[in-house]
């Protein structure tokens, strides 16, 4: 048996070290050493207690990592592998995930894991991880956020010739930005934010596809609530076209009533998505790929990187920080 250092949410507001004991890998189990891990709005509104979750809570599902050991029945990772991570379990067999939501998979939390990224390692069943080709390189930890950003684009379907809006420059809004620029389309799209410094940052890494607004105008076919926050749903209902389409990622339980939403979409034939998490898996290996392949410094220069003893401070920062995105740098040697 050997011992892994784990960060826990202890109650809102309190993240901490633990000692988790590491048994022997179950047949189906993969031993993770974890590089970077970033911080998720999820955890964010469990760590301000906006979330109703059991405590401790293992906190860090987007890290980048590297295969330590395999159990005895894992055959599609080996030693060396670099992994990164999905949100949920998929358990194959379940209704949803027969019907291709396995997203929506009837055990998505079973939890089998030892825990998560905020760690210098961990046990987790295969199903969570996949690997990546190429070097361990930290923007890879942004693979699931930007998994779920590439599902809610999907269903947007964005047309040549659509005029498309951002609303929100931290972490999602960045990703999605992100997606829209790279994904070879040249598609032009606006973003906007009631804070400048991210919105600079991200407008300056989307350029010249990415334009930053300040007024945008309420003529949009596709508006896209990446804010988080009810005054960017709010925001969102006075962008969209009658007729268009409003996808939001703002899971604002907790948050917000969002009272006004059903009297903004009622008579302007909107098609409205709430959308959550990342569809199937090959999502996540698009995201991968893509951030392998497309990153550029410009998009770094977006990012804070912090040591892993930080991370109680990083959580407590990050709702007004200036920066789009909060990656944690666990292992302290990593690139
Ligand atoms: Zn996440
Ligand atoms: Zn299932």
């Amino acid at each position: 048996m050997i011992s892994a250092t784990a960060y826990f949410l202890e109650a809102p507001g309190s993240v901490k070290p633990r000692t988790v004991e590491l048994d022997a890998l179950a047949s189906e189990w993969v031993r993770v050493r974890f590089l970077y891990c970033g911080l998720c709005g999820t955890d964010l509104s469990a760590y301000e207690g906006r979330q109703e979750v059991s405590y401790p809570l293992a906190v860090g599902h987007e890290f980048v990592g590297e295969v330590l050991e395999v159990g005895d029945a894992v055959t599609a990772l080996v030693p060396g592998d670099v992994v990164t991570s999905d949100l949920n379990y998929r358990c194959g067999v379940c209704d949803q995930c027969a019907a291709g939501r396995s997203h929506l998979c009837r055990d998505g939390a079973i939890g089998l894991f030892s825990n998560r990224g905020f760690a210098d390692q961990g046990d987790l069943h295969e199903r969570y991880l996949i690997r990546v080709d190429g070097p361990a390189s930290r923007q890879l930890a942004m693979a699931e956020p930007l998994s779920c950003v590439l599902h809610a684009k999907e269903w947007a379907d964005v047309q040549d010739g659509e005029r498309v809006l951002v609303i929100g420059s931290g972490s999602m809004g960045f990703c999605l930005a992100f997606a829209l620029w790279a994904d070879g389309r040249a598609r032009p799209f606006d973003i906007t934010d009631t804070d400048a410094d991210r919105l600079a940052l991200v407008a300056r890494a989307a350029a010249p596809i990415g334009t930053a607004v300040d007024r945008p105008d309420r003529e949009y076919d596709v508006v896209f609530d990446v804010s988080g926050s009810e005054s960017g749903l709010h925001a969102a209902c006075d962008h969209v076209r009658p007729g268009g389409r409003l996808c939001t990622l703002s899971h604002l339980g907790g948050y917000s009533t969002a009272d006004f939403l059903l009297e903004a979409i009622t008579y302007n034939d909107i098609t409205f998505k709430v959308s959550f998490l990342n569809g199937e898996l090959e999502t996540l290996r698009t995201a991968a790929q893509m951030l392998a392949e497309r990153w550029t410094p410009a998009w770094d220069a977006a990012v804070e990187v912090l040591p892993l003893e930080d991370l109680q401070q990083a959580y407590e920062r990050r709702r007004g920080s200036p920066w789009c995105k909060t990656l944690v740098r666990v292992a302290p040697e990593a690139p």
